[in-house]
């Protein structure tokens, strides 16, 4: 009986364990988030490098929990991406970046305000109609507004990518490289796709103050964006010595901890007053 005890204990054990922790459906999860208004667009700013003037920001999401746990991008984006929920959680993020800081894009006409897309949901057939009603619902110019499309995926269809960013640079959009050197797809996916702006990843700013050839790579990427025209910021920036390094490689401009992390919309602002007023 001992034994019978201590076996229906173990089996209580495991069911209440079970029960305390039973598994949400991330996704259902995922959709209660979405209708709560959870997912909440973060923004770094990007600078001069020469300078330190602020240029704009790029959005990176956040998800405040309710418990009020910060929960970051990676551990949600890809499920949204698979779940078909990719395409709602972007339009609510650039819908209220777009809503907040609309007087700061309004004042300052070069402000640019970039946003991540993933490869799937910019090649989808709703993806420029849906971006103009957004931007367009906005008053802010298409011609402030970012596409970041990351190259550690390809581009299924690069023919099709490649019509894309035209259609969208005819709307006034660019279009940006993201995490350029560190995706899989070669030199001539940079030259065909048509992006206006290369942005080069961490990985590069990380080495580039101990590693003669990340210089050698980030001047190549320098010239090749001259060639086709782009322009070029670095991501990931800590430590002026960094800044200095880039700017040798020319390239002009930047994000990173050294200026500010991501912020929420509402000290981002407050980021910017006390910019303005120093
Ligand atoms: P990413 O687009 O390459 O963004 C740069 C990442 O580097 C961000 O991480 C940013 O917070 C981080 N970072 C920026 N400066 C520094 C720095 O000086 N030091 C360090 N250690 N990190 C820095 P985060 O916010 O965790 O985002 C990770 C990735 O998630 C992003 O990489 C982007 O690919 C993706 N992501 C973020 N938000 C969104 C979104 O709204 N939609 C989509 N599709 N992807 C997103
Ligand atoms: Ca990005
Ligand atoms: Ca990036
Ligand atoms: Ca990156």
């Amino acid at each position: 009986t001992m034994l019978a005890a201590g076996t229906l204990g173990g089996v209580f054990g495991l069911l209440l364990a079970s029960y305390l922790s039973r598994p949400v459906d991330p996704v259902a999860e995922l959709d209660r988030a979405l209708a709560a208004n959870e997912f909440k667009p973060y923004v770094q700013p990007t600078f001069r490098l020469k300078t330190g003037d602020i240029i704009g920001c790029e959005i990176l999401a956040r998800w405040e929990k309710p418990d009020g746990r910060l929960i970051p991008p990676m551990s949600f984006i890809p499920l949204a991406e698979s779940s078909g929920r990719i395409e709602k959680l972007t339009w609510q993020l650039l819908k209220t970046a777009l809503r907040e800081l609309q007087p700061e894009m309004k004042q300052d006409k070069l402000f640019k305000l970039s946003v991540n897309i993933t490869p799937r949901h910019l090649l989808g057939d709703r993806f420029i109609d849906d971006l103009r009603k957004t931007v367009a619902s906005s008053s802010v110019s298409t011609r402030q507004v970012v596409l970041e499309v990351t190259e550690r995926e390809e581009l299924a269809d690069l023919d099709k990518a490649t019509d894309v960013v035209k259609e969208l640079g005819e709307l006034g959009f660019r279009v940006a490289l993201d995490d350029v050197g560190i995706g899989h797809s070669g030199l001539s996916y940079i030259q065909r796709l048509g992006a206006r702006i290369l942005k080069i990843d961490k990985f590069f700013v990380d080495a580039i103050t101990r590693d003669q050839s990340a210089i050698v790579v980030v001047q190549m990427l320098v010239a090749l964006a001259r060639e086709l025209d782009m322009s070029v910021v670095a991501e990931g920036i800590e430590h002026q010595e960094q800044v200095d390094a880039l700017i040798a490689c020319g390239v002009e401009e930047g994000q990173g901890y050294l200026v500010a992390p991501p912020l929420s919309l509402g000290r981002f602002k407050q980021f910017l007053d006390v910019r303005r007023v120093s």
